[in-house]
Protein backbone atom coordinates (compact mmCIF):
# COMPACT_ATOMS: atom_id res chain seq x y z
CA UNK A 1 0.00 0.00 0.00
CA UNK A 2 1.18 3.51 -0.65
CA UNK A 3 0.03 6.69 2.00
CA UNK A 4 0.45 10.23 0.83
CA UNK A 5 0.27 12.59 4.20
CA UNK A 6 -2.28 15.30 2.49
CA UNK A 7 -1.92 17.83 5.94
CA UNK A 8 0.34 17.56 8.68
CA UNK A 9 -1.30 21.15 10.30
CA UNK A 10 -3.46 21.32 13.68
CA UNK A 11 -6.85 22.97 13.07
CA UNK A 12 -5.64 26.53 11.56
CA UNK A 13 -2.65 24.92 9.76
CA UNK A 14 0.73 26.56 9.69
CA UNK A 15 1.23 29.49 8.74
CA UNK A 16 -1.47 30.58 10.60
CA UNK A 17 -3.16 34.11 9.27
CA UNK A 18 -0.98 37.24 10.46
CA UNK A 19 1.70 35.42 12.68
CA UNK A 20 4.96 35.88 12.82
CA UNK A 21 6.66 34.07 14.41
CA UNK A 22 9.88 31.46 13.03
CA UNK A 23 7.92 28.48 12.20
CA UNK A 24 4.78 31.05 10.31
CA UNK A 25 7.39 32.76 8.61
CA UNK A 26 9.73 29.86 7.85
CA UNK A 27 10.62 29.27 4.26
CA UNK A 28 11.19 25.63 4.57
CA UNK A 29 8.20 23.88 3.06
CA UNK A 30 8.45 21.19 5.71
CA UNK A 31 7.00 24.08 7.34
CA UNK A 32 4.13 24.81 5.72
CA UNK A 33 1.48 22.69 6.89
CA UNK A 34 -2.13 21.88 5.58
CA UNK A 35 -5.21 20.66 7.99
CA UNK A 36 -4.19 16.90 8.75
CA UNK A 37 -5.58 14.40 6.32
CA UNK A 38 -4.28 11.10 3.72
CA UNK A 39 -4.91 9.46 0.87
CA UNK A 40 -4.44 5.49 0.86
CA UNK A 41 -3.87 3.38 -2.00
CA UNK A 42 -4.67 -0.20 -0.39
CA UNK A 43 -4.13 -3.61 -2.66
CA UNK A 44 -7.55 -5.03 -3.32
CA UNK A 45 -6.78 -9.16 -2.39
CA UNK A 46 -6.83 -11.14 -5.35
CA UNK A 47 -6.65 -8.60 -7.83
CA UNK A 48 -3.63 -8.14 -9.76
CA UNK A 49 -2.64 -4.20 -9.92
CA UNK A 50 -6.13 -3.08 -8.62
CA UNK A 51 -6.12 0.01 -5.74
CA UNK A 52 -9.06 1.12 -2.92
CA UNK A 53 -8.47 4.92 -2.68
CA UNK A 54 -8.96 5.83 0.54
CA UNK A 55 -9.13 9.45 2.11
CA UNK A 56 -9.06 9.93 5.73
CA UNK A 57 -10.73 13.20 6.43
CA UNK A 58 -12.10 15.86 4.19
CA UNK A 59 -9.74 18.67 5.76
CA UNK A 60 -10.72 22.20 4.76
CA UNK A 61 -7.58 22.18 2.32
CA UNK A 62 -9.18 19.43 0.72
CA UNK A 63 -9.20 20.58 -3.03
CA UNK A 64 -5.90 22.20 -2.72
CA UNK A 65 -4.26 18.57 -1.54
CA UNK A 66 -5.80 16.63 -4.52
CA UNK A 67 -4.27 19.39 -6.72
CA UNK A 68 -0.49 19.05 -5.46
CA UNK A 69 -0.49 15.69 -4.89
CA UNK A 70 -2.59 15.07 -7.89
CA UNK A 71 -5.08 12.50 -6.23
CA UNK A 72 -7.98 12.44 -8.94
CA UNK A 73 -10.22 9.49 -7.33
CA UNK A 74 -11.50 8.49 -4.05
CA UNK A 75 -13.25 5.17 -3.92
CA UNK A 76 -14.22 6.14 0.15
CA UNK A 77 -13.45 8.53 2.94
CA UNK A 78 -13.14 7.46 6.35
CA UNK A 79 -14.21 9.98 9.36
CA UNK A 80 -12.15 10.27 12.22
CA UNK A 81 -14.54 12.57 13.66
CA UNK A 82 -16.56 15.31 13.37
CA UNK A 83 -14.46 18.58 14.30
CA UNK A 84 -14.18 21.09 11.96
CA UNK A 85 -10.59 20.96 10.28
CA UNK A 86 -11.80 17.53 9.57
CA UNK A 87 -14.82 17.76 7.52
CA UNK A 88 -15.09 21.10 6.19
CA UNK A 89 -14.29 19.60 2.51
CA UNK A 90 -16.40 17.24 2.19
CA UNK A 91 -18.60 19.16 -0.56
CA UNK A 92 -15.78 19.23 -2.98
CA UNK A 93 -16.27 15.69 -3.40
CA UNK A 94 -18.83 16.75 -6.34
CA UNK A 95 -15.56 17.23 -8.92
CA UNK A 96 -15.03 12.86 -8.05
CA UNK A 97 -18.79 12.59 -8.35
CA UNK A 98 -18.88 14.33 -11.53
CA UNK A 99 -15.34 12.98 -12.86
CA UNK A 100 -15.52 9.38 -12.40
CA UNK A 101 -19.77 9.42 -12.25
CA UNK A 102 -19.59 7.86 -8.63
CA UNK A 103 -21.09 8.09 -5.73
CA UNK A 104 -18.24 8.20 -2.99
CA UNK A 105 -18.88 5.72 0.53
CA UNK A 106 -17.95 7.92 3.67
CA UNK A 107 -18.01 5.51 6.78
CA UNK A 108 -18.02 6.97 10.05
CA UNK A 109 -19.19 6.35 13.95
CA UNK A 110 -22.87 6.93 14.93
CA UNK A 111 -21.82 10.13 16.92
CA UNK A 112 -19.81 11.46 13.85
CA UNK A 113 -22.60 10.77 11.06
CA UNK A 114 -24.73 12.54 13.04
CA UNK A 115 -22.33 15.68 13.17
CA UNK A 116 -21.99 15.49 9.23
CA UNK A 117 -25.54 15.56 8.86
CA UNK A 118 -25.70 18.63 11.04
CA UNK A 119 -23.39 20.72 9.15
CA UNK A 120 -24.05 19.45 5.51
CA UNK A 121 -27.67 19.33 6.16
CA UNK A 122 -28.24 20.97 2.08
CA UNK A 123 -26.50 16.58 1.27
CA UNK A 124 -29.09 15.00 3.32
CA UNK A 125 -32.04 17.52 3.18
CA UNK A 126 -34.58 15.84 0.13
CA UNK A 127 -36.05 19.18 -1.14
CA UNK A 128 -32.32 20.41 -1.86
CA UNK A 129 -32.77 20.99 -5.66
CA UNK A 130 -30.27 18.17 -7.03
CA UNK A 131 -28.84 19.73 -10.22
CA UNK A 132 -25.05 18.89 -9.77
CA UNK A 133 -24.23 20.90 -7.09
CA UNK A 134 -24.86 18.54 -4.26
CA UNK A 135 -22.09 15.52 -2.95
CA UNK A 136 -23.13 12.30 -3.83
CA UNK A 137 -22.09 10.15 -0.75
CA UNK A 138 -23.34 6.68 0.30
CA UNK A 139 -23.13 6.99 4.20
CA UNK A 140 -22.20 3.65 6.49
CA UNK A 141 -22.22 3.56 10.03
CA UNK A 142 -19.19 1.68 11.36
CA UNK A 143 -18.78 0.75 15.05
CA UNK A 144 -15.55 -1.10 16.38
CA UNK A 145 -15.52 -4.22 14.76
CA UNK A 146 -13.11 -4.57 11.85
CA UNK A 147 -14.96 -3.73 8.41
CA UNK A 148 -13.93 -4.38 4.94
CA UNK A 149 -13.88 -1.86 1.86
CA UNK A 150 -13.33 -3.91 -1.44
CA UNK A 151 -11.82 -7.25 0.61
CA UNK A 152 -9.16 -4.85 1.94
CA UNK A 153 -9.43 -5.19 5.97
CA UNK A 154 -9.93 -2.11 8.01
CA UNK A 155 -9.48 -1.52 12.07
CA UNK A 156 -10.92 1.38 13.84
CA UNK A 157 -9.04 2.20 17.08
CA UNK A 158 -11.59 4.16 19.89
CA UNK A 159 -9.74 6.94 21.72
CA UNK A 160 -9.87 10.07 24.07
CA UNK A 161 -9.38 13.62 21.91
CA UNK A 162 -9.91 15.73 25.18
CA UNK A 163 -13.76 15.25 25.69
CA UNK A 164 -14.45 13.52 22.35
CA UNK A 165 -14.11 10.40 21.24
CA UNK A 166 -11.96 9.82 17.88
CA UNK A 167 -11.51 6.69 15.45
CA UNK A 168 -8.16 5.80 14.25
CA UNK A 169 -7.59 3.07 11.60
CA UNK A 170 -5.73 0.13 11.36
CA UNK A 171 -5.13 -0.78 7.69
CA UNK A 172 -2.64 -3.83 7.24
CA UNK A 173 0.91 -3.19 9.37
CA UNK A 174 -0.16 0.25 8.87
CA UNK A 175 -2.34 2.66 11.64
CA UNK A 176 -3.29 6.43 11.56
CA UNK A 177 -4.09 7.72 15.06
CA UNK A 178 -4.85 11.93 14.34
CA UNK A 179 -6.28 14.15 17.24
CA UNK A 180 -5.57 12.00 20.54
CA UNK A 181 -4.46 12.63 24.22
CA UNK A 182 -5.25 9.10 25.73
CA UNK A 183 -5.12 5.80 24.12
CA UNK A 184 -7.52 3.16 26.31
CA UNK A 185 -5.55 0.24 27.77
CA UNK A 186 -7.24 -1.96 25.60
CA UNK A 187 -7.22 -0.41 21.90
CA UNK A 188 -3.24 -1.41 22.46
CA UNK A 189 -3.95 -4.76 21.37
CA UNK A 190 -4.65 -3.91 18.01
CA UNK A 191 -1.58 -1.91 17.44
CA UNK A 192 1.22 -4.77 17.60
CA UNK A 193 3.67 -5.23 14.97
CA UNK A 194 2.85 -2.29 12.99
CA UNK A 195 5.01 -1.17 10.25
CA UNK A 196 4.28 2.44 10.23
CA UNK A 197 2.10 4.64 12.90
CA UNK A 198 0.88 7.98 12.47
CA UNK A 199 0.16 9.72 15.14
CA UNK A 200 -0.72 13.48 16.91
CA UNK A 201 1.73 15.50 18.26
CA UNK A 202 0.28 19.24 18.18
CA UNK A 203 3.33 20.95 20.37
CA UNK A 204 5.54 20.64 23.26
CA UNK A 205 3.62 22.35 25.81
CA UNK A 206 1.01 20.34 27.50
CA UNK A 207 -2.53 20.63 25.70
CA UNK A 208 -6.02 19.18 27.00
CA UNK A 209 -6.98 17.66 23.94
CA UNK A 210 -3.86 16.55 21.94
CA UNK A 211 -0.91 15.12 23.07
CA UNK A 212 2.26 16.97 23.27
CA UNK A 213 5.27 16.04 21.81
CA UNK A 214 6.55 14.26 24.77
CA UNK A 215 3.34 12.50 25.24
CA UNK A 216 3.27 11.01 21.56
CA UNK A 217 6.50 10.14 22.04
CA UNK A 218 5.89 7.36 25.21
CA UNK A 219 3.01 6.08 23.69
CA UNK A 220 4.83 5.82 20.55
CA UNK A 221 7.23 3.64 22.42
CA UNK A 222 4.69 1.62 23.60
CA UNK A 223 3.36 1.02 20.65
CA UNK A 224 6.32 0.02 18.77
CA UNK A 225 5.68 0.41 14.97
CA UNK A 226 8.84 0.37 13.46
CA UNK A 227 8.28 3.38 11.81
CA UNK A 228 6.35 6.65 13.56
CA UNK A 229 5.34 10.36 12.32
CA UNK A 230 3.96 12.75 14.31
CA UNK A 231 1.37 15.08 12.96
CA UNK A 232 -1.64 17.61 13.88
CA UNK A 233 1.51 19.76 14.20
CA UNK A 234 1.12 23.63 15.95
CA UNK A 235 3.67 26.85 15.18
CA UNK A 236 5.15 26.43 17.84
CA UNK A 237 7.01 23.43 16.09
CA UNK A 238 9.78 24.16 13.38
CA UNK A 239 10.50 21.17 11.47
CA UNK A 240 14.33 20.43 10.97
CA UNK A 241 15.06 21.77 15.15
CA UNK A 242 12.24 19.69 16.41
CA UNK A 243 12.87 16.62 13.95
CA UNK A 244 16.50 15.93 15.43
CA UNK A 245 15.60 15.82 18.94
CA UNK A 246 13.38 12.64 18.06
CA UNK A 247 14.52 9.46 19.17
CA UNK A 248 15.34 6.85 16.07
CA UNK A 249 12.23 5.94 14.28
CA UNK A 250 10.19 8.69 15.36
CA UNK A 251 9.94 11.82 13.03
CA UNK A 252 7.79 14.58 12.18
CA UNK A 253 5.20 14.07 9.36
CA UNK A 254 5.18 16.89 6.67
CA UNK A 255 2.96 17.47 3.87
CA UNK A 256 3.69 15.39 0.89
CA UNK A 257 5.45 13.17 2.48
CA UNK A 258 4.32 9.46 0.99
CA UNK A 259 5.49 5.85 1.97
CA UNK A 260 4.98 2.50 0.90
CA UNK A 261 4.30 -0.46 3.30
ZN1 LIG B 1 -8.00 18.24 14.39
ZN1 LIG C 1 3.11 31.39 14.03
ZN1 LIG D 1 -10.32 17.30 16.72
Amino acid sequence: MKVIILGSGTSQGVPIVGCKCAACTSTNPKDKRLRVSAYIEAEIPKENDKYLRLLIDTSPDFRQQMLINNVVDIDAILFTHYHIDHIMGLDDIRQINQLHKKTVDVYANGETLERIKQTFSYIFDKNTYRGGGIPKINVKEIGLDKFSISGVEITPIEYRHGPATVYGFRIGDFAYMTDCNKIPEKEYEKLKNLKVLVLDALRYRPHPTHFSIDEAIEASQKIGAAQTYFTHITHDVIHDKANQRLPKGIELAYDRLAFEI
